[in-house]
């Protein structure tokens, strides 16, 4: 828990743990597109992003937390890590969608 009014989520983390560099590969690329005024400053760019439910599997839940990291790799050491994380409430099960022709289940 932490002990000042700042919510815990979402999170950045702008140093690279192998280096200390703050430089991104993604970050890099999308701010020389910003300074060219050809994407917007509010645009946050990132090399691929990861979801996971967070759950007790031994109790039934009908909403978790799902947390969505996303990674980018240091430009100075290439290190791929974390950059920002952020979390919402899933909705576990539900009705089952139903299925149109051509559609696979496999
Ligand atoms: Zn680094």
């Amino acid at each position: 828990m932490e002990t000042n009014d700042k919510p815990i989520w979402p999170k950045e983390f702008k140093f690279c743990h192998a280096c200390g560099g703050t430089d991104t590969i993604a970050n890099d690329i999308i701010q020389a597109e910003k300074d060219a005024g050809k994407s917007d400053e509010k645009v946050i760019a990132f090399l691929y992003q990861h979801q996971s439910l967070i759950q007790d599997p031994g109790k039934t839940q009908l909403s978790a937390p799902k947390v969505t990291s996303f990674y980018d790799a240091c430009s100075q050491c290439g290190t791929v890590r974390v950059v920002h994380v952020h979390v919402q409430k899933a909705v576990i099960g539900g009705p089952v969608p139903k299925q149109g022709p051509g559609f696979s289940n496999s």
